[in-house]
């Protein structure tokens, strides 16, 4: 879309307020609500903003900073009916005009840059699975899922299945091409797939989708929680990365007919690159300490640094595929991630694996769950760090990492997992007190 027809489809629309979104580095979104009065002004990037006031972003003496609203992102937000509102997903911008190198999108966006030049473009499919529990009397989420819970609805229905239907034709409305919903493993699990897109677009879809996610359950009396393992002994909940290089045309450069997986060189480069710096990026793709609680062996997670084509347990899957859509599934991030620097980071380390031109080995096709310590050791397979302090140890020490990142991003994150970590370490956990308690 052009600036006129973004002001057109405000007046046609009669929207009466616009909200300027952006995702601060912690992945969280963040908005500045407009009348459609000021429409004018902020395309012309002149809406200022506190920066100082979001975490991680700035100090006070350095605090302006100025939305720069992608015109591409205009959607007008069918929920609201009275008054319509509208929204412009925004990059940061700093008070001297230069991109903010503390907003997450600007990162991702240089990235992409990088990649372009050398002729790539990256697809990004994410499936980002969900729970929806019930809320109690005073509107707190508790984890009662809605399946079990039915047992005591006045009415037997299945609330979550029709909460998930709404999410989906709210989707459809704003645009996104939904191929398939379904209930996932554990009671009152979700997933909704929709179709990939370029990097950028696979982002920003991914911070909507949470946002409707969260807003229609919340109509239908859940809470959505895109927490990685709510509960022990179930499954937890990712964000596979489902990922492919294509060239400025569309092409998929992974698609090689000749290969027996249909895998290209550039693909399997690639794959190698994301398997060689698994370590260094998992704090960006897996940033909060209940992450690594997803993480373990089971439930269809990855816990050791491989790739197969025959099953789930890996770090990469490579999905059986229909005529060219040759793609790889990564496997561990979640959706406590920032979209924006986890498609970064992981964009980065494949990209390394193709400028070096890197191997990735021989697949490992045996169920990895079934594997004792000693057969892992015996094969040299490496595991995902354990907990998020040795994550952040790991990303601490790669230079890739704090390039693709930016310095910025990189202090902050880092500080800020750190910092995650040292409160958790010193919490005393039901477990312990149950364990503990009487025995000593
Ligand atoms: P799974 O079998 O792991 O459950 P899904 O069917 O749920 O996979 O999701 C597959 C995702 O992969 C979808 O988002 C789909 O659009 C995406 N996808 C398909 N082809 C490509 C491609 N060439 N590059 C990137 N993503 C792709
Ligand atoms: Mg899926
Ligand atoms: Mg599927
Ligand atoms: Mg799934
Ligand atoms: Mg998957």
């Amino acid at each position: 879309m052009d600036r006129n027809e973004v002001i057109q489809a405000v007046v046609e629309n009669q929207v009466e307020f616009i909200e300027l979104q952006f995702t601060d580095i912690f992945g969280i979104m963040k908005s500045v609500s407009i009348p459609s009065e000021e429409l004018g002004k902020a395309l012309s990037g002149e809406i200022m903003f506190d920066g100082s006031a979001i975490d991680g972003f700035v100090r006070i003496e350095e605090s302006d900073m100025y939305l720069r609203p992608d015109l591409d992102t205009f959607l007008i937000l069918p929920w609201a009916e009275y008054p319509k509102e509208a929204r412009l997903i925004c990059d940061i911008v700093d008070s001297e005009g230069k991109d903010f190198s503390g907003c997450p999108r600007n990162t991702l966006k240089r990235v992409i840059r990088d990649s372009a030049e050398k002729g790539y473009t990256l697809q990004v499919g994410p499936e980002c699975e969900f729970f929806m529990f019930h809320t109690t009397d005073t509107g707190e989420p508790s984890r009662i899922t809605h399946d079990k819970a039915s047992y005591f609805d006045m009415a037997p229905q299945d609330l979550g299945g029709n909460a998930r239907k709404d999410i989906v034709r709210t989707l459809k409305d704003m645009g996104f091409s939904v191929e398939a919903s379904h209930h996932e493993n554990a009671p009152g699990q979700h997933e909704i797939d929709f179709r990939y897109s370029n990097a950028l677009n696979a982002a920003d879809s991914i911070m909507t989708f949470k946002m409707v996610v969260r807003l229609i359950a919340k109509r239908h009396g859940l809470h959505a929680t895109f927490m990685p393992k709510p509960s022990f002994g179930v499954s937890g909940s990712g964000m596979h990365l489902n990922l492919s290089l294509s060239s400025e045309d569309g092409s998929n450069l992974f698609y090689d007919g000749s290969d027996t997986l249909k895998m290209s060189k550039l693909a399997y480069s690639f794959m190698a690159g994301l398997l060689i710096h698994a370590r260094e990026y998992t704090a960006v793709t897996n940033p909060t300490v209940n992450s690594y609680k997803r993480l373990v062996s089971g439930y269809e997670a990855p816990a050791l640094i491989s790739w197969s084509s025959r099953n789930r347990s890996p770090l990469i899957r490579v999905p059986s595929i229909i005529r060219d859509s040759t793609r790889i599934e990564l496997r561990s991030p979640d959706s406590s991630a920032n979209p924006y620097t986890a498609i970064a980071a992981v964009l980065a380390a494949g990209m390394d694996g193709v400028l070096k031109n890197l191997d990735p080995g021989a697949p490992l096709n045996s169920n990895l769950y079934d594997l004792s310590q000693k057969e892992i050791d015996e094969k040299g397979i490496e595991r995902l760090p354990y907990n998020l302090y040795e994550a952040v140890s790991c990303l601490n020490e790669s230079s890739l990492m704090r390039d693709t990142l930016g310095e910025h991003i990189f202090e902050k994150l880092t500080e800020a997992c750190m910092k995650e970590w040292d409160n958790y370490s010193s919490q005393i956990t039901a477990w312990e007190i149950e364990r503990y308690l009487q025995r000593f």
